[in-house]
């Protein structure tokens, strides 16, 4: 997912990409690994301006993507749409302090990102945006029961006993615990 520099017209452009989620490293080894699975493609809408050197990006990202309940693993879908900006230039600015001598700051702490050739590559810029919109602590239903520890049974849809049988595995102990006189 590339853009042209030189192609973006002074007046600005506006563009959808959409773009399989295999296409992106970071999130091509989330779905091997079975922490996720897009259900439909990144898709997103770009608004771009060229000022005085600098490209600066109004993105739209919007996608849908299938995660495993962290308590019961039931996939569950969400819905991705999130907004993001970020500047791009080709060489940093210089930027002076209070008095008046040049500090040396990266482009991160000036808030933007770098590009050479010609090319802003957004592959990155993107993956990383889908990776902070993904949710931490996925849960099919808020009060999800999760499942059982012993038998693995889904608490939602079903009852096991094994909390019980511990229980009484307890008293069986005990009844035969004779107590010496
Ligand atoms: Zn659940
Ligand atoms: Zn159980």
């Amino acid at each position: 997912m590339q853009l042209t520099v030189s192609e973006i017209k002074e007046c600005g452009a506006e563009l959808q990409i959409e773009e399989s989620a295999s296409h992106f490293p970071v999130l091509a080894d989330l779905e091997q690994s079975g922490e996720c699975t897009f259900r439909s493609p990144i898709i997103v809408t770009l608004r771009v301006h060229k000022i005085s050197g600098m490209v600066e990006l109004e993105g739209r990202i919007a996608t849908e993507v299938e995660i495993p309940c962290k308590r019961c693993l039931i996939p569950t879908q969400r819905t991705i749409n999130a907004s993001f900006n970020q500047t791009y230039v080709d060489e940093l600015p210089q930027v002076s302090g209070d008095d008046g001598e040049e500090l040396e700051l990266s482009a991160a702490e000036m808030g933007l990102e770098l590009f050479s050739d010609d090319c802003i590559d957004l592959t990155e810029e993107i993956q990383q945006q889908v990776l902070l919109l993904l949710p931490d602590h996925p849960l099919c239903v808020e009060q999800c029961k999760g499942l059982c520890f012993d038998c693995g049974v889904n608490l939602n849809s079903a009852q096991c006993n094994c909390a019980d049988a511990k229980v009484s595995i307890n008293f069986a102990v005990l009844k035969d615990f004779k107590v010496e006189k």
